[in-house]
């Protein structure tokens, strides 16, 4: 499954993915599917978030299939396929270690016969999350507590899961270097895709672009000014107290961008330029011994973070090119 929401349910990104193989498409934000479907995306689509009550029929409408926690949402989406004459399929999050969404597995086997009594809904798996809140490892040892999980409620209830949905991106090193998969037969792919990295150490994957995508800044300051600020020192905007090197005068550029735009945190800029702080809408960068030009562009990498929040702001311009593909050479372009 290839995730659209740090594209903000881009269709020309959901295009791509289906172009380049992915099964489906799976998204967290309801909108962004809405989004998809309006611009005639065709693939499957999935909603990996578990519902909104409130948006039930929405849900119902746009999805094949969405992934579920709360009994009371599922007789909610129960009753919205009732009325509008379809069948929604279900997918139950189990709770491995990460403790974000799930359901323990004991849980998993009270809550299946329910499920199966209501009416216009199928159950089509069950599925964990790993990685995302906590950091824990999606290993041989959790995957196979799932795998296990999926044997023991086909053999309960006496029916067949088809999906057995491992994981996100932090699952990729299991999935290629590790032994036999098990059940595992589907993975919810974003970051890797887009960004080229895997998720646990963000080591580059071989044959994957980790610059397609980029934040292009422009500067609206240049002068050199000295690394100190003076006067009394207090809180800055955000409540940080930044320490300042002992650097004498140095050239800085301000770049029009801030915390509105992106995660300044997540940005890299080209090397021998360091990022020494962000307002709102002001990105400040040590130039080291260049003076920037007022006007001109500087290209940043982005990380997870500030790409979902680039994607996400109106101020930034989203260009897709698709110049360039064929023969590119797939390099770690990374700098820093
Ligand atoms: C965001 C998300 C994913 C994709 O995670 P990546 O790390 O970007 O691959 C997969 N599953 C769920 C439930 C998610 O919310």
């Amino acid at each position: 499954m290839g995730v659209t929401k740090a594209m903000l349910g881009s269709p020309a990104v959901a295009g791509e993915m289906v172009l380049a193989g992915v099964g489906e498409l799976g998204d967290s934000r309801l909108e962004n599917i809405e989004t998809m479907r309006a611009e005639g995306v065709e693939a499957p689509m999935m909603l990996i978030r578990s519902p909104m009550i409130s948006q039930v029929e929405r849900v119902v409408e746009n999805v094949d299939l969405s992934f579920n926690t709360e009994i009371e949402v599922i007789r909610a989406l129960s009753r919205a396929a009732q009325r509008l004459g379809e069948t929604h399929g279900i997918v139950l999050m189990v709770e491995l270690g990460d403790l974000r969404e799930g359901l323990s597995p004991r849980e998993v086997h009270e809550i299946v016969p329910l499920l199966l009594d209501l009416p216009n809904l199928a159950l089509k798996g069950i599925g964990t999350n790993l990685a995302c809140l906590n950091g824990v490892v999606p290993d041989v040892q959790k995957m196979s507590e799932l795998s296990m999980l999926a044997d023991s409620v086909e053999t309960e209830f006496h029916l067949a899961l088809e999906i057995v949905s491992g994981g996100n991106s932090a699952n990729l090193s299991w999935a290629l270097h590790g032994p036999n998969p098990g059940r595992v037969n589907q993975l919810r792919l974003g970051e890797s895709i887009l960004l080229g990295r895997e998720t646990l150490d963000r080591q580059p994957i071989e044959g994957l672009f980790t610059d397609a995508i980029t934040l292009v800044a422009e500067v609206i300051e240049s002068k050199v000014k000295p690394s100190e600020p003076w006067g009394e020192v207090a809180q800055t905007a955000f409540g940080d107290k930044p320490v300042a090197e002992r650097l004498g005068n140095t050239p800085r550029a301000i770049f029009a961008l801030g915390r509105q735009d992106t995660d300044p945190l997540g940005l890299s800029p080209p090397l021998g330029f360091s990022i020494l702080g962000a307002s709102s809408d002001h990105l400040i960068v040590d130039c080291g011994h260049r003076i920037l030009p007022v006007g001109s562009e500087m290209v940043f990498q982005l990380n997870y973070s500030a790409l979902v929040r680039g994607m996400t702001s109106p101020f930034v311009l989203k260009v897709m090119n698709r110049q360039g593909r064929e023969g590119a050479e797939p390099t770690d372009r990374s700098t820093s």
